[in-house]
């Protein structure tokens, strides 16, 4: 049998034996698993901890764009924009077949706002350099009722279409932690840090991680701790010093999943100006469409934030403005909320949206490094620049970041058809399960593409223990549609118990659990009961 790409059982008992690591990271998020591939490919022995799935936070919760962000353009951040234009060119070469080019349109309804935005995009096309993946070019209003046939006519004197990136965060989540375990690291998710350890001299020398399947304590002995936990940075921050200076800023961002037929079949829309000075995109996404997002600040963290009722309202009313006819809230399949993890800017008085989106990375005195803020689509950036300053902190072994041209796991140029493009190199080995049991062939659902095969695939090799790991996050139906993903649960479970040598009594807690996190992904008159 094939050895699997990530392994708890096997990593535990690694973790167990091991006297000392180079690094421990805490956070299985966009930012940890970057850094983790980051510091393993290096050749520095590696270990990652995330207390709940990989991308459960923020990173499973993202509008899914790889972009340099034309809101920050229009907002001078010129250096942002550069940066994540150039980072956007290196995740489309190093994980292919998790990110493509989209074509986005800004509906325009004066002759003066078509040339406006059509100078900006220019402009945003000439950052990206060698990068650029599309030409802006102005639409006449023909070409735009024709490419977004969903959009409002009246008055409408044409559009401006540009070009961005569109992938898929959690599979890439999943792809950075099998990335990381192939160069070495040990990566576990469903792995809680309770508590830092210290020298006499108050010096940072480990952690304390229980695992949450068992109870079981860990110690940890590292040359340097990286606190990449999102949100959650304060409380690691709490545990080395209490009553250090509060380093987030949330603020929630609200998405909506429609069918893709309000708007049109290939294009996106992004509408540059809602009535709170953001933009909205409406993005297709598989066969439905993601509207979205929004910026409320929050005052309590939580893993499963819930959509709150004054953002379902706003995105529907700013998708009434341009989309005829407009999504009702009748016509909500699925619904997600994350939280930004914002830098506190020093004087803590800007709203939230003014906030820069670039990242902060602080060396406490104890040695703790922290790294917050930035975008999925500078991970790997944020990556280099921590493992730059953990060689320093920790007296590692000065070694040079190889994440440039490193492919991540599944690279491959030749897409495959439909939703097996997110598996890249890998849809073969997950396609190949049916040879030896024919069943797996079986759709998990009329309406979805996927097969049992897949969940076979997900519990071996991309580390999936819990139903919802399931549906979220390697499949991503309670992303587009929570009812469905709930009428394919049963199905779900009975393979994965299978699996994990699970009885009656475990299926059933998986579907009640599931059925919970699934009811807040709907609004409550959408529910059938
Ligand atoms: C609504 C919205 C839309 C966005 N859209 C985009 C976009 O289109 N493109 C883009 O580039 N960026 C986007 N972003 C930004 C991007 O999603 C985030 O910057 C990124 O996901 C943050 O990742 P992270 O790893 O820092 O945080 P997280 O993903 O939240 O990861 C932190 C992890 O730490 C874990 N953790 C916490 N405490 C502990 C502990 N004690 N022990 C172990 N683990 C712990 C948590 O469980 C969590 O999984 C968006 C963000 C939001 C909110």
């Amino acid at each position: 049998m094939e050895k699997p790409l990530v392994d708890r059982n096997t990593t535990l008992r690694r973790v167990a034996e091991t006297l000392q690591w180079d690094l421990a990271v805490i956070g299985g998020g966009a930012t940890g698993l970057g850094i983790a591939v980051d510091a393993a490919s290096r050749g520095y022995r590696t270990i990652l901890l995330e207390q709940h799935d990989f991308a459960k936070g923020t990173s499973s919760r993202s509008t899914k764009l790889v972009h340099g962000g034309v809101r920050y353009l229009a907002m001078g951040d010129i250096r942002l924009v550069y940066d994540a234009l150039h980072e956007r060119g290196i995740l489309f070469r190093n994980a292919p077949h998790l990110a493509h080019a989209q074509s986005f349109i800004i509906p325009c309804y004066s002759f003066f706002s078509k040339c406006k935005y059509l100078i900006g995009l220019k402009i945003y096309d000439w950052l990206a350099g060698k990068y650029r993946i599309g030409k802006s070019s102005a639409l006449s209003r023909e070409e735009t009722l024709r490419s977004l046939p969903g959009v409002k006519s009246a008055r409408l004197q044409g559009g401006v279409r540009y070009f961005d990136g569109q992938f898929d965060d959690a599979r890439m989540a999943v792809n950075l932690a099998q990335t990381a375990a192939v160069h070495g690291a040990a990566v576990l998710n469903y792995c809680q840090v309770t508590e830092l350890s210290k020298d006499a001299a108050g010096k940072v020398t480990g952690l304390t991680f229980v695992d949450r399947e068992t109870g079981t304590s860990y110690p940890v002995t590292a040359k340097a701790v990286i606190n990449a936990t999102g949100v959650f940075v304060d409380d690691i921050l709490t545990m080395d010093t209490p009553n250090h200076k509060v380093m987030v800023r949330p603020s929630q961002g609200t998405h909506l999943v429609v069918d893709r037929t309000f708007l049109g079949e290939r294009d996106a829309l992004m509408i540059p100006k809602t009535s709170d000075g953001r933009v909205l995109f409406g993005v297709p996404w598989h066969n439905y469409l993601l509207l979205g997002t929004t910026d409320t600040p929050i005052k309590d963290t939580h893993i499963e934030p819930v959509p709150l009722d004054d953002e379902i309202a706003f995105i529907l009313k700013t998708a009434a403005d341009y989309l005829s006819p407009a999504p009702r809230k009748s016509d909500i399949r699925s619904m997600f909320a994350g939280l930004r993890p914002l830098a506190a800017p020093d004087d803590g008085e800007e709203a939230t949206k003014e906030i820069s989106r670039d990242h902060k990375l602080i060396v406490n005195p104890s040695g703790l490094i922290t790294i917050t803020g930035g975008k999925w689509t500078t991970y790997r950036k944020m990556a280099e620049e921590t493992i730059d300053r953990a060689i320093e902190t920790g007296a590692l072994e000065k070694r040079a970041c190889l994440t440039k041209t490193l492919k991540i796991q599944g690279h491959c140029t030749q897409q495959q058809a439909g939703h097996w493009a997110s598996y890249g190199s890998d849809a073969g080995r997950v396609r190949a399960l049916t040879v030896s049991q024919p069943d797996l062939a079986e759709r998990l659902h009329p309406d979805f593409d996927y097969i049992g095969a897949e969940v076979v695939w997900a519990v071996v090799n991309e580390m999936a223990r819990t139903l919802e790991d399931v549906l979220a996050r390697r499949l991503r139906v309670l992303f587009l549609d929570a009812a469905k993903s709930m009428e394919m649960a049963p199905k779900v479970v009975a393979l994965m118990a299978k699996q994990l040598n699970k009885n009656r009594e475990w299926e059933n807690q998986q579907l009640q659990a599931y059925r919970l996190i699934a009811r807040q992904y709907l609004p409550e008159e959408n529910l059938d009961t």
